[in-house]
């Protein structure tokens, strides 16, 4: 099973993706984690990005698609996976129909009024270690700076600051929320309510799976 998480940054696709994929048996494939292990061990592809992610800006189709053939290649995502972040832009939508083997069956949007964005984005803080994201005010760790799952150090992501929040939600805007459209015209897609708990969501996004099949 093929499934696709849309909604704008901050929305929760991570946070959600990463319950999910225990329910699921199948992988979080998440194009912005990628992106993030290429900056931290330093690769050609990781400098190539740095600058473009940092200020907010999607990076090129060729890279990501590239990013994704490899991964759905590895024998992990035979059965199926979790696309977080990924497509984003049309082109990258109809290249993932195009992919041999990949059957999208369900479309998750994760719905958030922007009002909520930059609040939840700004306080965001995530782990070093195993990506694992609170929240200064709404989730916060129980040490700060300190993971409460493994216990790595938390950061601030370099995007999640006010500039590159609004150019986040711009670049949504333009270039990702066309593929609502996209998917509700193949009757792929279901909107799901995200304000809320973290665990509010998570039972409504596994209400909307159990409807589908
Ligand atoms: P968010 O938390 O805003 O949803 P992600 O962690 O998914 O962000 O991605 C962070 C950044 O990585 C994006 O702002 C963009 O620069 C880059 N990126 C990730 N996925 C894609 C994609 N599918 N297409 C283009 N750029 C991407
Ligand atoms: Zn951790």
């Amino acid at each position: 099973m093929f499934l696709v998480m849309l909604g704008a940054p901050g929305a929760g696709k991570g946070t959600q993706a990463k319950y999910l994929q225990a329910d699921l048996g199948i992988p979080q494939v998440s194009t912005g984690d990628m992106l993030r292990a290429a900056r931290k061990e330093g690769t050609e592809l990781g400098e190539r990005v740095q600058a473009v992610m940092d200020a907010g800006q999607l990076v090129s189709d060729e890279i990501i698609l590239d990013l994704i053939r490899h991964r759905v290649a590895q024998p992990d995502a035979s059965n199926g996976a979790i696309f977080d972040g990924f497509p984003r832009t049309l082109a990258q939508a109809e290249a993932l129909g195009a992919l041999d083997g990949v059957e999208i069956s369900g479309v998750l949007l994760i719905d958030v009024p922007d009002d909520f964005i930059v609040d939840r984005l700004s306080g965001r803080r995530t782990c070093r270690q195993c990506g694992t994201m609170s929240h200064v005010s709404y989730a916060p760790t129980s040490v700060e700076g300190v993971c409460d799952v493994c216990g790595g150090e938390t950061y601030q992501r370099a995007d999640d600051n006010e500039e590159s929040i609004r150019k986040r939600m711009v670049e949504y805007r333009e270039k990702t929320e066309p593929l609502v459209k996209y998917y509700s015209e193949k009757g792929v897609l279901r909107k799901i309510d995200g304000v809320g708990e973290v665990a509010d969501v998570t039972s409504r996004l596994r209400a909307a799976l159990e409807q589908r099949s």
